[in-house]
């Protein structure tokens, strides 16, 4: 006799409530869930629970739209994308789809607000819109040297906004454009969220230096109904110096400073190299120095759950990671 169980261990709530309990020993006082369309689809009650067993453990419950429609960062896939690669995703400069979605179209803008609806039947508390991007040549399923979105609704845009037709080089102008499409797009996932209760946080992935970043920044920290900005400089995964991470918290600090918002900072516990674990301890000093009141780690026990992200000794990088924080 041979006997077998499936096992998809991630979700089980029991097993969340007791991690949710450990976190609160530890004084966290929010826990972040990763909520992909995997999760929509398929734990929307489920993610009811886990939010109900954060709250029980005396924390915040906050959700991540993870890799929804691949717009946002996570590594989960999208179905969304996989369903309507010829009506709502990028249209890259090549003229061929890539597999994500086009924050302009309307069909995407829809399916999101149906996550939202759900992020707000779970009763979470934030959501933190997570390093929103067009499509990006060297991340999961980028094409190398190409560049997004020319969909019919862009260039529509484009061409009522600028007055001309979207050129075929990505010109600074078409930078800008794409990033006032982000913005026009999360302020409306924003203000339907903050309608529903939920309040709005917002994780900007660094791509340029804090300094070149300040402008596009500024205009980011200006969107209405966001409280919380934050930015994830992940050196290691950078390659550079663990002392960005002063660079950015200073500019968070003060973009927040000046638009009365709450400043956020992501530590970088996930790809830690062995051997190099005490840097999380410095990052975490280096955002404090910059008076950065929000400090957030991803993730949890160094990610030994997911191997692609896992730090190279996740044990010896949560254990550096509590012990830098227990000074707070
Ligand atoms: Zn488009």
């Amino acid at each position: 006799m041979k006997l077998g169980c499936s096992y998809f261990g991630n979700r089980i709530v029991r097993h969340v409530a007791a991690d949710m309990r450990g976190l609160a020993r530890h004084h966290f006082t929010y826990a972040l869930h990763t909520f992909s369309e995997f999760d929509l689809a398929f734990h929307r009650k489920t993610m009811k629970e886990i939010v109900a067993a954060t709250h029980d453990a005396g924390m915040e419950a906050h959700l991540d739209p993870w890799g929804v429609g691949k717009v946002f960062g996570g590594e989960a896939f999208s179905q969304f994308a996989s369903e309507h690669i010829f009506d709502a995703c990028q249209i890259l400069d090549d003229g061929r789809p890539a597999a994500l979605a086009c924050p302009n179209n309307p069909l995407f803008r829809d399916f999101m607000m149906e996550w939202i609806a759900a992020a707000a039947e779970s009763k979470a508390d934030v959501i933190l819109w997570d390093e929103p991007h067009f499509h990006n040549p060297n991340f999961l399923g980028g094409r190398a040297g190409r560049w997004g979105c020319r969909c019919e609704f862009c260039r529509k845009l484009y061409r009522k906004t600028r007055g001309r037709a979207m050129p075929a080089k990505e010109t600074p102008d078409v930078v800008d454009f794409k990033s006032e499409c982000l913005r026009d797009f999360l302020n409306l996932l924003m203000e339907r969220s903050a309608a529903a209760g939920l309040r709005n946080a917002l994780c900007l992935a660094p791509r340029r230096d804090a300094d070149a970043s300040r402008e596009d920044w500024l205009a980011w920290a200006q969107l209405p109904y966001l409280e919380t900005l934050g930015a994830d400089p992940y050196w290691q995964w950078l390659q550079k110096p663990v002392e960005i991470v002063s660079d950015y918290s200073a500019l968070i600090k003060d973009l927040c400073a000046r638009n009365g918002l709450e400043a956020q900072i992501w530590i970088q516990v996930c790809k830690i190299k062995r051997g190099s674990e005490a840097e999380i301890g410095r990052a975490i000093e280096l955002a404090a120095a910059e008076g950065v009141g929000n400090l957030a780690l991803w993730g949890y026990e160094g990610c030994a759950h997911e191997s692609w992200i896992a730090c190279d000794d996740p044990p010896r990088a949560w254990a550096a990671a509590l012990r830098a924080l227990k000074k707070f």
